[in-house]
């Protein structure tokens, strides 16, 4: 089995790689719900969705989250009554939220719900989220306010230069049923190529999932979000400097220190390796770019070499 940390579109680009190279149903991803929110009562979930969009074939394909197909019918009703839409909300993206959120009311906590959601897109790979506890990450602005993490990215663009980042509720959440123990019984842990500030690091602000990962008997290999320096997509870069963290291969293989037992970094950023090598991490670089499924398969398996070279 397969346990891989995951966020939402890097990491939902980086599974349907994974799950075209090994069995689906040997695979569990661990996600992110620091980015979680609840806008006219409904509960949304970007990065559980992201993932399950994209797993299920139903994804947007040019803007890569939400659904192909989509129609914005009950957004634009709502700004007859003065609501903005700074959060696009797809009419068949809302029978998702609707529906977790009645399961919710109901009773069910979240890891149950996404498995039932993940089942009715027919979605082989496990999808746990991180907890099911209150977790959100909060931005602090150089201009002294504390934004919601989709307040600060969506609404604002990630403009407003950041001082701090803080995850609600991590101290006191317990990581979801099957967390711990996909981290501990996996063959293999992946790191997917997610933004580490606030896709990764919430998942390892959860009390007992470092620890996890440090007792865990398997390799933990990872693969580098940053390509040439760059974020490949969207504005992971804006953050990553608010932790003192360089914008690099190298930079964000130090973040996660020896967490790691590999890392996977890009062929442009070759000359990287001997740094991270230094620092005791395995490395091995290949094409990083998961444009198409082929490259994305290709970079799952060099992963998963990887950690058979490290385990030995
Ligand atoms: P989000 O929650 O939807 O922002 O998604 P993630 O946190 O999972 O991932 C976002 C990050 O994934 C971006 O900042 C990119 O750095 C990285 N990413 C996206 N696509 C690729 C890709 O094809 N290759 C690599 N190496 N990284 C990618
Ligand atoms: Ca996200």
């Amino acid at each position: 089995m397969y346990a891989v940390l995951a966020g939402g579109v890097g990491a939902a680009r980086f599974l349907r790689g994974l799950t075209a190279a090994v069995d689906p149903s040997d695979v569990v991803a661990i996600v992110n719900v620091g980015d979680d929110l609840t806008l006219h009562g409904l509960r949304i979930c970007p990065d559980l969705d992201s993932i399950t969009y994209w797993l299920s074939g139903v994804v947007h394909p040019t803007q890569q989250w939400g659904r192909a197909d989509e129609t914005h019918t009950v957004a634009t009703e709502l700004r007859r009554y003065g609501h903005d839409g700074w959060f696009t909300l797809g009419d068949r993206d809302l029978a998702t939220h609707l529906h977790r959120t009645e399961r919710l009311r109901e009773g069910g906590v979240l890891s149950q719900v996404t498995d039932e959601i993940r089942r009715a897109f027919g979605v082989g790979v496990r999808l746990v989220p991180a907890t099911d506890d209150h977790l959100e990450t909060r931005i602090h602005t150089v201009d002294g306010r504390d934004l919601h993490f989709q307040e600060y990215w969506v609404r604002e663009r990630a403009a407003p230069d950041v001082a701090r980042i803080t995850f609600d509720g991590a101290a006191a959440a317990k990581p979801a049923p099957g967390v711990v123990e996909a981290i501990l019984a996996a063959e293999t842990v992946l790191v997917a190529p997610s933004n580490p500030a606030v896709s990764i690091d919430p998942i390892l602000a959860v009390p007992g999932v470092r620890e996890a990962l440090h007792r865990t008997p398997a390799p933990v290999v990872g693969v580098s979000p940053i390509i040439g320096g760059r974020v490949v997509r969207g504005m992971a870069h804006r953050l990553l400097p608010a932790l003192g963290v360089e914008v690099s291969a190298a930079g964000v293989a130090a973040h996660y220190g020896d967490l790691l037992d590999g890392w996977v970094l890009d062929t442009t950023d070759a000359d990287q390796s001997a740094v991270v090598e230094a620092g005791g991490t395995r490395c091995v670089t290949t094409p990083t770019l998961m444009d198409d499924i082929e490259v994305a398969a290709a970079l799952a398996r060099t992963c998963l070499s990887l950690a058979a070279e490290v385990r030995t």
